[in-house]
C-alpha cells in the first residue's frame, strides 16, 4: 500500500464513456475466427505514390526535426488545390487550412478552440462517440439532438435546443454510423441556423468521398460568406486507406488560428512529418485512387443490404447513401450490447451497438462493411443474418 489512494479515475473522465472498439476487439480475440463487422476502416493500404514519398522524407536529416505546427507548406498548398477543386471551399484571408494528426485530433483542436467548461455542443443522435467523448472531457455538455427516422436532421428540433451556452452545431455527412447523407439543402440551412444565432458549424467529412448512386456530398464551407464560423474536417483515414498514418485538415476561420495553434502545439507539436510526405503522394493520386478502390466496396454493400433485406420484417434499415454503415434497429427486447456479445460468441460476426453512439431506447446495431473483401463479407453478412435470426426466434 502507498499513501497514494487515489481515486483511479478522477470525476471527469468516469463521465467519458469507454471506448468501444477495444471492448468489442477483446471479445473477438477471445473468439478465434470472428468475422467483424465492427471497425470503420477501410480494406485497401495507401497508394504506391504515397510510399515513394519515404525516400524523399528519408534523404534530408532536418526532416527528423519538429516542424511547423500548422503542417508543412507544400502538403498545405496540395489541401488548399483540392478544397478549391473539389469542395468548392477557398482559403482566403478569413480561412486557414491547418494540417492534423488524423481528424480526432481536428475535432480536439476545434473544441477546446471555441468553447469553455459549461459549454453546450449540439450533436445530432446518432452521434460519433470519440466527439461526444471530447466534449465530456472538456468539460463542456453534449447536447443531444434526435434525427428523423431516415437519420435525417430535424431543423426546428435543432433550432430549439439552442440556448445562450451553445457554442456549435456539429454535422457528420455522410454519417458515422447511419451512413446517412444530408441534402445540400439541409446542410444550408443549419448552417444558416449557425450564422444567424452566432455558433459555429462544425462539418465532419471524413467520408466525403464515400456516396452511393446520384448522391453528391456537400461541403458548408462552400457557401458564400461563412468562412468566420464553419469548421470543417477532413481525414485521409478512410479515403487513401490512411488510418494509421494520422493525417487529418481542418479548414478554420482565420479568428481561430491563434488558439488553435496553441493547441496544437501542445498536443502534438507538429503532426508526423513522415506521415506528412507520405500524404503529399497521396494527394498526389488523388480521388482516382479512392474511386477504383470504392467498386469493391459498393459490390460488398449490394451483398449485405440484399441480405439484410430478408430480415426486413424484424430489422429496421433506413437507407443509408453514404460512407459504408448501416444502421439496424432490431425489433428485441435486448439490450444492444447482449446482441452484439451473442453475435461474437454464438454466431463468429461482430459488430457495434448503438449504445455507443447514443442510442439507447431500442437494439440499434451498427454494421460496417468497408473492411472486407467481397468472399469474407458474404460470410459475415450470412452469419450476421443467421445470427440474428436465432437470437429474436424469428422463424419466417
Ligand atoms: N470522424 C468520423 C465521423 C469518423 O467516423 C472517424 C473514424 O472513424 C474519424 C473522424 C476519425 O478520423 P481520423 O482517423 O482522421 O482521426
Amino acid at each position: 500500500m502507498t499513501q497514494f489512494d487515489a481515486p483511479l479515475e478522477t470525476p471527469r473522465m468516469q463521465a467519458v464513456q469507454s471506448p468501444i472498439i477495444p471492448v468489442v476487439g477483446a471479445l473477438i480475440r477471445q473468439h478465434p475466427g470472428t468475422i467483424s463487422l465492427g471497425q470503420g476502416v477501410v480494406f485497401y493500404g495507401p497508394p504506391p505514390a504515397a510510399i515513394a514519398r519515404l525516400a524523399d522524407f528519408l534523404a534530408n536529416p532536418d526532416n527528423h526535426k519538429y516542424q511547423a505546427a500548422q503542417g508543412i507548406p507544400e502538403l498545405r498548398e496540395q489541401v488548399a488545390v483540392k478544397l478549391k477543386q473539389e469542395n468548392g471551399i477557398t482559403l482566403d484571408d478569413r480561412a486557414q487550412v491547418v494540417i492534423t494528426p488524423g481528424s480526432n485530433l481536428a475535432f480536439v483542436n476545434a473544441l477546446l478552440a471555441i468553447a469553455s467548461p459549461g459549454d453546450e455542443i449540439i450533436f445530432l443522435t446518432p452521434y460519433y462517440f470519440n466527439h461526444e467523448m471530447a466534449v465530456t472531457m472538456a468539460s463542456c455538455r453534449a447536447v443531444l439532438v434526435p434525427t428523423d427516422a431516415h437519420y435525417q436532421p430535424q431543423i426546428e428540433v435543432i433550432r430549439a435546443a439552442i440556448t445562450p451556452k451553445t457554442r456549435a452545431i456539429v454535422t457528420i455527412s455522410p454519417n458515422n454510423p447511419s451512413g446517412a447523407v444530408y441534402p445540400e439543402a439541409t446542410l444550408r440551412a443549419i448552417n444558416q441556423l449557425c450564422r444567424d444565432r452566432g455558433i459555429y458549424h462544425i462539418s465532419d467529412e471524413a467520408y466525403e468521398y464515400f456516396t452511393w448512386g446520384d448522391t453528391q456530398h456537400f461541403s458548408p464551407g462552400a457557401i458564400a460568406d461563412s468562412q468566420d464560423y464553419t469548421i470543417s474536417l477532413f481525414s485521409l483515414s478512410k479515403a487513401y486507406g490512411f488510418a494509421s498514418w494520422r493525417i487529418g485538415y481542418m479548414v478554420i476561420p482565420t479568428h481561430l488560428l491563434a488558439a488553435v495553434m496553441k493547441i496544437q502545439d501542445t498536443i502534438a507539436i507538429c503532426p508526423p512529418v513522415i506521415s506528412q510526405h507520405a500524404a503529399m503522394g497521396a494527394l498526389q493520386a488523388g480521388r482516382d485512387y479512392c474511386q477504383e478502390k470504392r467498386v469493391t466496396i459498393a459490390q460488398v454493400r449490394e451483398q449485405v443490404l440484399t441480405q439484410l433485406d430478408t430480415i426486413r420484417h424484424f430489422c429496421t434499415l433506413p437507407t443509408a447513401e453514404g460512407a459504408f454503415y448501416c444502421l439496424l434497429r432490431v425489433d428485441t427486447p435486448l439490450d444492444a450490447m447482449t446482441v452484439t456479445e451473442r453475435l461474437i460468441r454464438e454466431h463468429g460476426v461482430a459488430v457495434i451497438p448503438g449504445t455507443t453512439f447514443g442510442l439507447d431506447n431500442a437494439c440499434y446495431l451498427r454494421v460496417a462493411y468497408g473492411a472486407l473483401r467481397p468472399e469474407t463479407a458474404q460470410v459475415g453478412i450470412e452469419r450476421l443474418v443467421q445470427g440474428l435470426r436465432a437470437i429474436v426466434g424469428d422463424s419466417a
